[in-house]
């Protein structure tokens, strides 16, 4: 009788404990720090992610209608890219478009906005991915292109190329019907000032060929990556580089697997920040490599890339976004603040741009 007794408390035991495993394994896990929030962020079955630069961004030397400004912006991009994604649209349209919103800004360092190089110019970079095939395009050193996002989209579906540069992608421009600017309409007053600003701190001269970027991180790049509801990634990344660069410099944004990067098969990265750091760790990539070399989830791939690598060669050196193809989101970055968001299958958006 005792026994019996004694067996049945035992299966009850046994039932409530396999019922209640998952909670205690879920608590577990978040007491011993396994599952920090941002390890659960995901969009749903679609959505997007986007970045309008990282740096030295702080809220003390920030007005509040500055900061309201830049939020409505990525908010208005974010909304851009949810309608063509809730639609059904494709993941490459819903990040061109999202990014040409951006780059019609003058907030932001690319388009209209973007930073002077040394010699007091505009060079635009770009650069697209489409993570179902591989293929992708870019277009580097452009001054009369108004949304190089676009060139660098017409680039991968209308040439055998990934990249053209300066006078020649603007000569494929006008082949296809793209309309130039004149070279001052990304000229605006504060981009202009913060060179003037540069030039006189490190006393250099226009032509001085050892001419230092801007030492503070300021960096602008706008970026989108997204997932779409046939489970195709994409990303898009565009810049007018460093205020101060040489002539001529090409940073990040416009090489694939640098600035830039989507396969379907792990996520979709775009990054922003010291463009020569990207290059030499091939940093977008780097974060698809690990996720499909070493079985990393994207958040862990992608702050060991942020937090480590680029960390490792210089501080204050950028930030990164990516989404995979399960729809989990990560934004990190190393500096004082990014300029972010997220819009999800449900449309809601989440938008920041400090530290958390
Ligand atoms: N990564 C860009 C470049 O080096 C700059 C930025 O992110 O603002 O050209």
């Amino acid at each position: 009788m005792i026994s019996n007794e004694l067996k049945r408390h035992r299966i009850r035991l046994s039932v409530t404990f396999s019922r209640c495993f998952p909670l205690i394994f879920l608590v577990c896990l978040s007491v011993s720090g396994c599952l920090a929030p941002s390890d659960l962020r995901t969009v749903g079955k679609f959505g997007m992610v986007i970045h309008g630069g990282a740096g030295t961004i702080k809220r003390e030397s920030m007005s509040k209608e500055r900061e309201a400004q830049y939020k409505e912006k990525l908010t208005e991009a974010l909304k851009a890219g949810h309608e063509i994604l809730s639609k059904g649209g494709t993941s490459l349209d819903a990040v061109e478009v999202t990014v040409r919103i951006l780059e019609d800004s003058p907030l932001f360092n690319a388009g209209k906005g973007a930073v002077f190089t040394n010699a007091g110019a505009n060079e635009l970079d770009a650069s697209i991915m489409n993570g179902e095939d591989l293929s992708g395009g870019a277009v580097a050193s452009v001054t009369r292109i108004k949304n190089p996002i676009s060139l660098a989209r017409l680039v991968m579906e209308r040439t055998p190329h990934v990249l053209l540069v300066r006078e020649g992608a603007e000569s494929f421009a006008r082949a296809q019907g793209m309309e130039l600017v004149p070279t001052d309409y990304f000229r605006t007053e504060r981009r202009w000032q913060q060179l003037q600003r540069i030039k006189l701190k490190k006393k250099v001269k226009a032509t001085t060929f050892n001419s230092p970027f801007e030492s503070v991180g300021k960096f602008g790049t706008v970026g989108a990556v997204a997932l779409d509801q046939n489970g195709n990634l994409a990303a898009a990344t565009s810049t007018g580089g460093l205020t101060n660069k040489l002539y001529g410099r090409v940073g990040d944004s416009p090489i694939l697997g640098a600035g830039t990067y989507a396969d379907n098969k792990t996520c979709a990265t775009s990054g922003t920040g010291r463009g020569e750091y990207f290059i030499r760790l091939n940093a977008c990539y780097d974060v698809a490599a690990k996720m499909k070399y070493q079985s990393y989830s994207l958040v862990e791939a992608m702050r060991e890339v942020v937090h480590t690598d680029l960390l490792g060669l210089g501080k204050n050196s950028g930030g990164l976004i990516g989404i995979d193809r399960f729809g989990n989101y990560a934004m990190e970055f190393n500096t004082s603040g990014m300029y972010r968001g997220v819009i999800d299958d449900q449309g809601e958006v989440k938008v920041g741009i400090f530290e958390p």
